[in-house]
């Protein structure tokens, strides 16, 4: 690949990552954040602490920094399929629909487990400033902290496509959606508000999956909740906060607080007298 070829690749992967951020991330915040913030208000995770704007522009920094690293795990991957190292395959029929179907899921599972233990890894005392610092100055993050990361984290993070793609067949369809959900779930673990209903994280059906109560603390207390789609990882390894389901309960139960005196305007009867 000649310095040409180089940069042209470099610069449409670039540009995707970030259009892809900025449409979730940016959307989340648009929608959630300034449309509906005040009517949202009892939805919000951490009231005592809103990040200001330099909290924000650190965030986005760091997240198209992120990007560059991104690009050119890119072009790796791009030359490492183009030298057969992948088993990266283009036609659907090779495997067939099911297996498609089956290996986005198998990949979000295994990507589970990969945040699982590379995030703790990063809490390690000893590398824990000159790696995963940068994520966590966010300490009430917003959508736009989804990509946050020192760029030795997004090394770490960016890991996942070469070892999904160096081990299992893996159709580029297939590794589109799983990082389009992953991109979902990181936005929405970094939403600061909960809209799950009550009961999510005690329920049958939807306790081993995580909500942006459960990344939000994470961010607040740094020593618990290292988990990214599931709960089942912090479950076993107990290290959810001892409070996990408390916080959350008390989110989606919240109801909007009463309109105040002031919003109503002058009761009835003084109006009437006057
Ligand atoms: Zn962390
Ligand atoms: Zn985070």
């Amino acid at each position: 690949m000649d310095l040409l070829e180089f940069l042209q690749r470099f610069s449409v992967i670039y540009s995707i990552l970030t259009v892809r951020y900025v449409l979730i991330a940016g959307l989340a915040f648009l929608l959630i954040w300034k449309l509906l913030g005040s009517r949202l208000a009892h939805k919000y995770i951490q009231p005592e602490r809103r990040p200001n704007k330099d909290n924000i522009l650190h965030e986005i920094k760091y997240s198209l920094m992120t990007f560059f690293i991104f690009g050119l795990v890119g072009i790796f991957m791009y030359e490492a399929n183009r030298n057969g190292w992948t088993r990266i395959y283009r036609e659907v029929d090779d495997f067939g629909w099911p297996y498609f179907v089956f290996s986005v899921i198998l990949t979000i599972i295994i990507h589970d487990t990969y945040f699982y233990w590379t995030h703790r890894w990063m809490h390690w005392k000893r590398i824990f400033k000159y790696v995963h610092l940068v994520h966590h100055r966010s300490t009430n993050p917003t959508p736009w902290a989804a990509f946050s990361f020192h760029p030795l984290e997004a090394m770490v993070e960016a890991g996942i496509v070469p070892l999904v793609a160096f081990t299992m067949p893996i159709h580029p369809g297939a590794l589109f959606l799983f990082l389009l959900y992953m991109t979902f779930l990181n936005v929405l673990g970094h939403l600061g508000y909960e809209l799950f209903p009550a009961g999510f994280t005690r329920s049958p059906w939807t306790f081993w999956h995580n909500t942006s109560t459960h990344h939000n603390m994470h961010h607040r207390y740094f020593n618990c909740n290292y988990g990214l789609y599931f709960n089942l990882w912090d479950r076993w390894m107990k290290t959810n906060h001892t409070n996990y389901h408390e916080a959350f309960e008390k989110l989606a139960t919240a109801r909007p607080s009463e309109p105040s005196f002031e919003t109503l305007g002058q009761p009835a009867r003084l109006r009437k007298l006057s």
